[in-house]
C-alpha cells in the first residue's frame, strides 16, 4: 500500500507544474569548473548568495532564514483558518481567543485595572505577612497559576531511569533576560541599562505607592544566573531523601500546591533534581535574603509575562527592549503574534483543521519511508563498525533498532473527538483577553501536572507540532519530525526525491545520529575549529551534521526512491543533493552570539559538513583536504 501511495504522488506530479526554481541562478550561470572549486571552498556561499540578494528580512525579525520563513508561512495559513467563521467545536474557542488577542486594546482599561489589582494582592500578601514565607511554595503557586517558572521550575516529565513512568522534576527556573547578558554585565552595559529602564517604567506604571528598585531586581536575576552557571549535578531519589538532605519538605509543598486536588506524592516517590548545587544555593538565598527583593523580582516576573497583552503602553515598552537587545526596527504585527499564541495554546485543534485544508496525507508515508531508508543506513554503518567492543556494539544496535518515529504529528490528533476531549475544559472563553490568557495558562499547567502517577502511554512530544525543526528525545528514543518541517525548502512531494533526501533527509539523519551521541563522543578526536574553543555540544551538533548527511546520501542511493527518480526525472546531477542540503541553511545573521545557540555559525556548519563527506568531495572533484576528515562512524 505504501509503495502505491508513493507512486501516485510521483505520477500525478510529473503531470503538474514542477518548479525547479529552487536551484540558484548562480549555479546555472557559472561554468562547471568554477562552481566546482567554489563549492569545495565555500558551498554555503555558492548556494546562498542568490537567496541573500533576493530576500529581504522583515523589519520585525533580528535574523532571517528558511526555518523562520517557513514558520511565517504556517502562521499565515493559521490566520486563514482562524478567520473562517463557518466552523464548530473547540476551534470556536480558539477563534474567540484569537480575536480577543487582536482587539486587546478594547479591554485595556479593565485589563489594566485587573492586572494592577492582582499584582498588588500578591505583593501585599508577601510583604504584610508576619510569618516566614515559603518562597518555594510561592514559586510553585506561580507556576500552577501562570504556567511560568521564576527561580525554580517544577514539572512532570518522563523518569530518565524508568521511561515507562512520569515523575516530578525540579530544576532552575527560567530567567527573563538571556543569561549570557546577565553574566557579562560589563560587556552588555547598553542592554542591561535598557532592561533596567524597561523594569522601571513598567513597574512605575503599575504601582504608584510601592518602593520598587529595578536595579535590585536585575541584581537578583544576575545572582540567579551565576548560581545556574555552576556545575550541574543530576540526582534522582525519593522525596524523603531530598527533604532530609535539603532540609526542606518538598513532599508537603508539592502536595499543597503543585499536585493539590490532582495527585499525592508519598515519601518513597521519586523526584529528579536536575541541578542540586543550584537548588541548595537558591534555598539558602531565599531563606536569608530581604524579602522585598524576592517579592519585587516575582512581581516583575509576572508583570513581564503579561506585558504584551494588557495595554498599548506596556506593549511598547516591551518592544523597546526588543529593539535595544535584538536590533529589530518594528514590532511583530499583532495578527501574526496572536496566531502564534493560538498555536501555543490550541495546537491540536489547529492541526486537525490544517490537515484538512493544507496537507496531503500521503506525505506522511512518503517521509516515513525516507526515514526508514536513512534509519536502516545508520544501522548498517554501525554493523560495519570495527572499533566498538562487542558489548557496546550490541547495545548500540539494539538502541538504534528501537528508535521510533513520529512524522508530522501523533496519530491520535487525526481523531476529531479525541481532540475535542483534550480541550474539554476550555469552554466559554470571552472577549476579555486577560481572562482568556489566564484560563489557558492554568489549563496548560494542569495538563502537565496531571501526567504525574501515570504510565507513559502516548509519546510526550518534545515540541509544538508546528515547529520548523526536528527533534530527538533521549528519554523516549524518539525522532520527531514536526508538521512544520514538511514543507519547502525542506521537503516537497513535487520534487525529485533526491532533493528531499538532501534537505529533510539529512535533518532526519542528524536526529537519528543523536541516539548514539553519548556513547561515541569520547572516542571522537577531531578539532573542528582552530581558533575557537567551542562547547562540547557544538561538536556534538557537527558530528550529527556529518552523520546525517552521510546516511541520508547513502540511504538515498541505495533506496527504491533513487530508482524512481531515474524513471521519472532521468539521470540527475547528484550535486543537487548537496545544493539542497546547503540551501536550506541560508541565513542573514546579525547579532547571532546573543542567542546562545548551540548551533555554530551556519556557514561554517554547512561547509564543514559537506567537505567531510566523501561523496561531495568526489562529485565536486575537490582537492584532497589537508586536515583529516572528521568522522565518528
Ligand atoms: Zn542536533
Amino acid at each position: 500500500m505504501q509503495r502505491f501511495a508513493v507512486l501516485v504522488i510521483l505520477f500525478s506530479n510529473t503531470l503538474g507544474n514542477v518548479s525547479l526554481s529552487f536551484r540558484t541562478k548562480d549555479q546555472h550561470n557559472k561554468t562547471s569548473n568554477e562552481s566546482e572549486s567554489s563549492a569545495c571552498d565555500n558551498c554555503y556561499k555558492l548556494s546562498c548568495d542568490q537567496w541573500m540578494k533576493e530576500t529581504t528580512k522583515p523589519d520585525y525579525e533580528p535574523h532571517w532564514n528558511h526555518f523562520m520563513s517557513a514558520s511565517y508561512q504556517i502562521n499565515e495559513k493559521i490566520r486563514n483558518i482562524l478567520e473562517d467563521d463557518d466552523q464548530n467545536g473547540v476551534i470556536k474557542e480558539a477563534q474567540i481567543f484569537y480575536r480577543s488577542c487582536i482587539d486587546f486594546q478594547e479591554q485595556e482599561t479593565f485589563n489594566f485595572r485587573d492586572l494592577k489589582v492582582m499584582l498588588a494582592l500578591y505583593y501585599n500578601k508577601w510583604m504584610n505577612n508576619e510569618q516566614h514565607i515559603d518562597w518555594v511554595e510561592v514559586a510553585m503557586g506561580i507556576t500552577k497559576t501562570f504556567n511560568i517558572n521564576p527561580i525554580l521550575k517544577f514539572y512532570i516529565n518522563i523518569d530518565y531511569k524508568n521511561t515507562k513512568q512520569y515523575i516530578p522534576y525540579i530544576e532552575p527556573g527560567n530567567l527573563i533576560f538571556p543569561s549570557d547578558l546577565l553574566l557579562n554585565t560589563q560587556i552588555y552595559q547598553k542592554e542591561i541599562n535598557a532592561y533596567i529602564r524597561w523594569i522601571s517604567r513598567t513597574l512605575r506604571y503599575l504601582f504608584t505607592s510601592i518602593p520598587i528598585s529595578p536595579i535590585k531586581i536585575v541584581e537578583f536575576e544576575v545572582t540567579l544566573a551565576q548560581l545556574m552557571s555552576n556545575k550541574v549535578t543530576v540526582e534522582r531519589n525519593t522525596t524523603k531523601h531530598f527533604s532530609d538532605r535539603f532540609n526542606y519538605n518538598f513532599q508537603k509543598s508539592m502536595n499543597n500546591i503543585l499536585l493539590s486536588n490532582i495527585a499525592r506524592l508519598e515519601d518513597h516517590d521519586l523526584v529528579v533534581i536536575k541541578h542540586s548545587t543550584y537548588l541548595n544555593d537558591v534555598l539558602f538565598l531565599l531563606n536569608t535574603m530581604d524579602r522585598r527583593f524576592i517579592a519585587n523580582y516575582l512581581i516583575w516576573y509576572i508583570a513581564k509575562d503579561f506585558s504584551r497583552d494588557i495595554t498599548k503602553y506596556m506593549k511598547t515598552l516591551n518592544f523597546l527592549i526588543d529593539q535595544a537587545v535584538l536590533g529589530v526596527e518594528k514590532d511583530i504585527p499583532r495578527d501574526i503574534k496572536c496566531a502564534n499564541k493560538v498555536l501555543d495554546n490550541f495546537e491540536y485543534v489547529v492541526v486537525s483543521k490544517y490537515l484538512g485544508r493544507y496537507f496531503d496525507k500521503n506525505v506522511l508515508s512518503d517521509v516515513q519511508e525516507m526515514a526508514n531508508d536513512i534509519h536502516e543506513n545508520f544501522h548498517m554503518l554501525l554493523l560495519n563498525n570495527s572499533w566498538l567492543s562487542e558489548e557496546t556494539k550490541r547495545l548500540s544496535l539494539d538502541k538504534i533498532k528501537n528508535i521510533h518515529f513520529i512524522i508530522g504529528f501523533p496519530k491520535w490528533i487525526s481523531n476529531n473527538s479525541a481532540v475535542e476531549q483534550y480541550y474539554i475544559d476550555i469552554r466559554n472563553l470571552s472577549d476579555n483577553h486577560l481572562l482568556n490568557i489566564l484560563t489557558m495558562k492554568r489549563f496548560k499547567a494542569v495538563k502537565n501536572v496531571r501526567l504525574f502517577g501515570h504510565y507513559v502511554d502516548e509519546a510526550l512530544l518534545p515540541s509544538n507540532v508546528f515547529a520548523v525543526n526536528a527533534f530527538y528525545s533521549i528519554l523516549q528514543n524518539l525522532v520527531f519530525i514536526p508538521l512544520g518541517l514538511l514543507q519547502k525548502p525542506f521537503y516537497s512531494a513535487q520534487w525529485p526525491k533526491m532533493y528531499n533526501y538532501g534537505a529533510l533527509g539529512s535533518l532526519i539523519g542528524h536526529e537519528i545520529s543523536h541516539s548514539l551521541d553519548t556513547t561515541g563522543r569520547s572516542k571522537f578526536k577531531c578539532q573542528f575549529y582552530d581558533n575557537k574553543i567551542k562547547q562540547p555540544l557544538v561538536t556534538g551538533e557537527n558530528i550529527a551534521d556529518n552523520i546525517g548527511l552521510d546516511i541520508s546520501y547513502q540511504g538515498y542511493i541505495e533506496s527504491y526512491f533513487s530508482k524512481l527518480d531515474e524513471v521519472f526525472w532521468g539521470n540527475q546531477d547528484r550535486k543537487t543533493f548537496f545544493m539542497h542540503y546547503s540551501q536550506m541553511w541560508c541565513e542573514f545573521s546579525n547579532n547571532r552570539d546573543l542567542f546562545n545557540d548551540e548551533h555554530t555559525d551556519v556557514e561554517k556548519r554547512v561547509n564543514q559538513a559537506v567537505t567531510n563527506n566523501k561523496y561531495f568531495n568526489k562529485i565536486y572533484h575537490c582537492k584532497k583536504s589537508i586536515k583529516p576528515l572528521c568522522k565518528l562512524w
